[in-house]
């Protein structure tokens, strides 16, 4: 996998932004330690989703380029497919569910998807999107469970220790793992003694409970604010090399998350959605305790406008 993570770097260039690291002077003095923020806020489509997205489509036959790619999603996955499509010429099906907020319709519809919605009480998304693939023999692109997708989100992780060599702690968000497995291995292949820490919602922790019963678990949809780690359970491709590379995953409460968020704004200036700021969360309240160089990697900053003004009257 490693060098697949190599490999994905190179057909990235020139595609994916190089995101920006930033500091914090005053959080650093807060928290006694070096903290480090990779900035996937500022990827395009605002996510990291972008690279994972890129190293798979770019990869696929002629034959399957020419028919189309399906993908369902309501959120940043579902940008990032529409948008590598887009540039590589093509067809992109969407699948999003009916509640899914108008701004992230039009941002994918924007990028030149088509959008299939479907009715989240009487129709089920896997017979659908199955249905819509088989007539027209469209690629199924996975959020997480691709070792495609896996390699091109392990680039994040690869171009951050590329900046900062000698982080000795790595934070990353966990949702299905695709970030963290590819972010893990990434890591690991570039200095065997770093500390990496995934980092999930306490209302979603499918993947601590996973890596602490040494199999995957599947907990019910979770309403956490984190809404990029409401996945139900770790892919089969993402489990055993999140159990291989990781050295712990932690969670975090809501109110973390919040406050995260707010620090972000606040302080640093910066727009991260609640997903993005499970690192700071877990660091601000001490779920982790910060010692060294600490790189957190900032997986998105697409927030939902009347999410943005919750956490602000909060
Ligand atoms: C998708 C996503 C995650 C979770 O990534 P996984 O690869 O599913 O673990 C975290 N943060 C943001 C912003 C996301 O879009």
């Amino acid at each position: 996998m490693f060098q697949e993570i190599i490999d994905a770097k190179k057909r990235l260039q020139g595609f994916a932004h190089q995101t920006p690291v930033l500091t914090s002077r005053s959080l650093n003095k807060m928290l006694g330690a070096e903290v480090f923020f990779k900035c996937e806020n500022f990827q395009r489509i605002g996510a990291f989703k972008f690279r994972g997205a890129f190293n798979c489509i770019s990869q696929l036959s002629e034959t399957e380029q020419k028919r189309g790619v399906i993908a369902f999603s309501s959120g940043n996955h579902a940008q990032a497919v529409a948008l590598v499509s887009k540039l590589l010429g093509i067809k992109a099906t969407i699948i999003m569910p009916s509640n899914t907020p108008q701004v992230k319709l039009d941002a994918t519809r924007g990028y030149g998807a088509e959008i299939v919605i479907y009715d989240i009480q009487s129709e089920d998304r896997e017979i659908v999107t199955a249905k819509i693939q088989n007539k027209h023999g469209y690629t199924l692109i996975a959020p997480f469970n691709n070792k495609h997708v896996i390699a091109g989100q392990g680039t994040v992780a690869h171009e951050f220790l590329e900046k900062i060599p000698n982080l000795n702690t790595l934070l990353v968000p966990c949702g299905g793992g695709g970030l963290l497995a590819g972010s893990a291995v990434a890591a690991k292949g570039v200095n065997k003694n770093i500390r990496v820490i995934g980092i999930e919602p306490e209302l979603a922790d499918d993947a601590k409970q996973s890596f602490e019963a040494g199999k995957i678990v599947t907990i019910p949809v979770s309403n956490t604010i984190a809404d990029g780690t409401r996945t139900t359970a770790l892919g089969h491709m993402t489990f055993p090399l999140i159990q291989q590379y990781v050295d712990e995953i932690c969670t975090t409460t809501e109110q973390a998350i919040i406050d995260a968020v707010k620090f972000f704004l606040l302080r640093m200036k910066i727009v991260v959605e609640p997903s993005g700021a499970l690192g700071l969360a877990a660091l601000l309240s001490k779920s982790v305790k910060a010692q060294g160089k600490v790189g957190v990697i900032i997986s998105g900053g697409n927030i939902d406008p009347p999410v943005l003004k919750q956490i602000l009257g909060e």
